[in-house]
């Protein structure tokens, strides 16, 4: 309605002029997200309303790096500085996962990308609920499409039960080589937990050394077919 109208109607005693609220975008369905680009999908999450999430995140944390890298890794879900701050990996457990991308010759953003299953902080840090996994998935689903990574490394159980759809104990997934959708997946721990459990740091650097090996098993045999 114009404000000449909005006037008239005022004038004759026929104000206020109720509006209705525009209805709340609908989330996009699993099938939309699949045919979007990166540009599109990183819109779509940073106006998500598709779970609870959004009510009390400070901003998304879509994920960072090189779109065409080689390395994916994934974690569980934001914390409170990621959410602060709009990046995975920062603060503390940032600096580990840093020093342990080094360890094995690589670099945040350079042939490395890395992302959270859910893309919003859930409060307190609790345990992500598996209708937000549920919701949140289609995400990382299509960041994986898009990316195409030849390795990916979960980084903590959450991270590594979710891909794998496997309810079992971290000990239990390391030390193997696993596949996601045909692509092989590494299991390590989440550097927020290394943080608290030093003695448990020299059997992620194992299962660092499994992907660093696994990725140049990749690569030479990609350069034999070539
Ligand atoms: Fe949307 Fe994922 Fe955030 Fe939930 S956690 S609101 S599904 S982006």
């Amino acid at each position: 309605m114009t404000g000449r109208r909005e006037l008239y109607l005022q004038e004759m005693g026929l104000g206020p002029v109720w509006r209705l609220k525009p209805a709340a975008a609908e989330p996009p369905s699993p099938l939309d997200i699949q045919s979007m680009d990166s540009a599109e999908l990183e819109a779509v999450v940073a106006n998500c309303t598709a779970c609870v999430l959004h009510k009390t995140r400070t901003r998304t944390v879509f994920g960072v790096g090189d779109e065409n890298a080689d390395w994916l890794f994934v974690g569980e879900a934001p914390g409170a500085e990621e959410d602060a701050q709009g990046e995975p990996f920062v603060g503390q457990a940032g600096k580990l996962l840093d020093n342990m991308l080094k360890s094995i010759g690589l670099k945040r953003g350079e042939n490395v990308y890395i992302a959270n299953v859910l893309k919003c902080r859930p409060p307190g840090n609790r345990d992500p609920l598996p209708e937000e996994v549920a919701r949140c998935m289609p995400y990382l689903e299509r960041q994986i499409d898009l990316i195409r990574p030849k390795l990916i490394v979960t980084l903590g159980k959450f991270a590594a039960q979710t891909l794998l759809g496997r309810d079992v104990t971290i000990a239990s997934l390391r030390g193997k080589i696993h596949a996601y959708r045909g692509i092989p997946l590494i299991v390590t721990y989440h550097p927020a937990y290394l943080l608290r459990t030093l003695q448990d740091k020299a059997k992620a650097w194992e299962d660092l050394c499994l992907a660093r090996e696994t990725m140049q098993g990749l690569s030479s045999v990609e350069s034999t077919i070539i």
